[in-house]
């Protein structure tokens, strides 16, 4: 049959986060003529509200340092951790492919920092890696982008920025800005020597109209750059743009009707179409079908990221993978209020390593080990939850020494006056001046609260907690505080006032997503690939059985299944 067609490309991609831009500029870059579509009026998806850490094991990064850091030893820890919840044949597409992933795109100019002491997520595992995994994107110079374009690019969480997403900074600079507080006099040259560059640059960019600092980090500077390798090698965008149809060919998918500026359009795609949309974490109804009850209510994801690429692919016969019992992978985060009025979802990353904090469920017991990653955290929180206790939410306790040197949340360390009451008026911290009383405000057993303090503050003296192990676990020391004896995530709450701040599971990326075979095709429920449609990213089913094993592993899934579809729909073109 002859179709009438309005646009002619070889690869259709949906979506502008890692996963889409990995796809969209290997294919452009392998020869192919490459439309990616973005369905709100900002491109860069939750990519660009994330650290954009990728997690790759066995990369040029790891022999340039001379360290012993393999691939077989990263496959006996995903072995250990992944076992049967996982196909292993996507976790290895994953492990074989990714430093080479890392090389190819080196070439085209994306590169990326290691962290040198960053440790997996499961260190007690056999083959864990001590750094070397995780990987930071480069920082990238954003006015390259224009100014139209750096306009359309989303921006970060205001509240892992300065000056309420205004000027962004690395995690290693916020280490040193934190310097302010700790009272350590000497290390404030450090602080200014941090401060001043970054501040005197950003105030030029302001100087010059542009509408936050060019000087992008993390996620933002991941996408950025991506995007402006692809538009270099002419790449095109189409922003606004939602796809209402699959079209096929028989059994092959070889277009799109795309409704862009007002039009339905028939766009060609030769070499197929790619779905990499970003999940579902925002759409309330497949959050309720998915994953974990109680369903997350909240999510920092970004809002445009509703799965609507499910039904999309069903509708040629794609499925979505097998049901695990979270669906997501965990961020436990605050909801509060910004003095604007605008509701923000705060996820707890660092803050719960440091001393003089503990988190309780209903019963006023502590339910784990504070300190471990953000998706155990929230996982205990389900299985304390599910034992019978309520969890969901649970609290954040902090005496007054925690809150004035490292604050918690939104709130900033030695935050007092005004700065402190915002917080309190509008209910994101609660504050008495006994445990008792702060108990009763939240609605926490008293005495269960009392009695945890009393236990934990002799631990926390004798620097060993007896009851979770924390700060015992490789993982942990690393956001504790330095300078904190015996153990560096452990102190008594003893200073009044106590506070308390609630957190509630909301996901850092679905989990659940279409079922993909290890080079990214979508396939049917009896395991045969669809031609012409790919997906990747949270789109697709997480390849590690929905297990976390080292910070950016979501990202790095984006990276790597992005570059193998991109070259795999080029050599079908060739
Ligand atoms: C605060 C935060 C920090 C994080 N930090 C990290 C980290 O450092 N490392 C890590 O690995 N993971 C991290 N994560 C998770 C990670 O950011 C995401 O899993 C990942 O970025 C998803 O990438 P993606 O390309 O699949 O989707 P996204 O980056 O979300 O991009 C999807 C895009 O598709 C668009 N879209 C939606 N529907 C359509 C449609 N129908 N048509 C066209 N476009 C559509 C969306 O608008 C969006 O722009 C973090 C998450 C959060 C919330």
């Amino acid at each position: 049959m002859t179709e009438q067609w309005d646009e002619d490309y070889d690869l259709v991609v949906l979506g502008t986060g890692a996963a889409g831009l990995s796809t969209a500029l290997t294919a452009t870059n392998e020869g192919l003529k490459v439309l990616l579509l973005e369905k709100g009026d900002l491109f860069g998806g939750t990519t660009c509200y994330s650290a954009g850490t990728c997690w790759v094991p066995g990369s040029r990064y790891v022999r340039e340092a001379g360290i012993a850091d393999d691939l077989a030893k990263a496959e006996t820890y995903l072995d250990a951790l992944v076992a049967d919840r996982g196909p292993k044949d996507m976790w290895m597409a994953y492990l074989t492919e990714g430093p080479k992933m890392i090389d190819y795109f080196e070439g085209l100019g994306v590169r990326w920092i290691p962290f040198p002491a960053f440790v997996d997520y499961y260190p007690e595992l056999e083959g864990s890696g001590r750094g070397y995994r995780a990987l930071e994107p480069e920082p990238f110079e954003g006015k390259k982008l224009g100014r139209v374009d750096f306009s359309h690019l989303r921006g970060p969480v205001p509240e892992f920025a300065l000056f309420g997403g205004q000027l962004m900074v690395r995690r290693k600079e916020v280490s040193k800005l934190l310097h302010l507080f700790d009272g350590q006099g000497l290390q404030r040259a450090e602080v200014a020597t941090t401060a001043v560059p970054l501040g005197v640059r950003w105030l030029a960019d302001l100087a010059r109209r542009w509408p936050r600092g060019t000087r992008m980090v993390m996620g933002n500077a991941l996408i950025a750059n991506l995007y402006y390798q692809f538009k270099t090698r002419g790449g095109r965008m189409w922003l606004n743009a939602y796809t209402t149809e699959l079209l096929t060919d028989g059994e092959r998918v070889t277009g799109a009707v795309v409704e862009y500026q007002g039009l339905p359009r028939r766009v060609r795609a030769r070499q197929g179409v790619v779905l990499a949309a970003g999940g579902f974490p925002a759409s309330p109804e497949l959050r309720n079908k998915y994953l974990r009850r109680p369903a997350a209510q909240y999510t920092r994801a970004a809002d445009t990221c509703t799965g609507d690429t499910f039904s999309l692919a069903e509708s040629v016969g794609g499925t979505v993978g097998p049901e695990d019992e979270n669906g997501a992978l965990w961020f436990p985060s605050s909801v509060g209020y910004r003095a604007d009025g605008s509701i923000a979802v705060f996820p707890h990353i660092w803050d719960r390593a440091k001393p003089g904090m503990i988190a309780v469920n209903g019963a006023g017991k502590r339910f784990t080990d504070e300190a471990r990653s953000y998706n155990h955290f929230v996982r205990a929180m389900y299985e304390s939850h599910e034992a019978g206790v309520p969890t969901i939410p649970a609290w954040l306790v902090a005496d007054h020494d925690h809150m004035m040197k490292y604050g918690l949340g939104m709130i900033y360390p030695a935050s007092v006056g005004p700065l402190m009451q915002h917080w309190l008026d509008t209910g994101y911290l609660v504050k008495d001046a006994t445990l008792r009383g702060l108990a009763t405000k939240i609605g926490v057993d008293p005495a269960g609260l009392e009695e945890t303090v009393r236990r934990y503050n002799v631990d926390a003296r004798a620097g060993h907690d007896t009851e979770f192990g924390k700060g015992e676990s490789e993982y942990s020391p690393q956001y504790g505080d330095p300078r904190h004896t015996p153990n560096v995530n452990l102190g008594p709450l003893e200073q009044a006032p106590y506070y308390a701040m609630a957190v509630h599971p909301t996901p850092l990326s679905t989990g659940r997503g279409l079922a993909i075979n290890p080079t990214g095709q979508c396939v049917r429920d009896d395991g045969s690939a669809i031609e012409g449609l790919y997906a990747c990213g949270s789109d697709a089913q997480q390849v590690f059985g929905v297990q976390y094993p080292g910070g950016g592993c979501q990202v790095g899934a984006g990276m790597i299944f992005g570059y193998i579809i991109g070259r795999h729909a080029a050599r079908r073109g060739a």
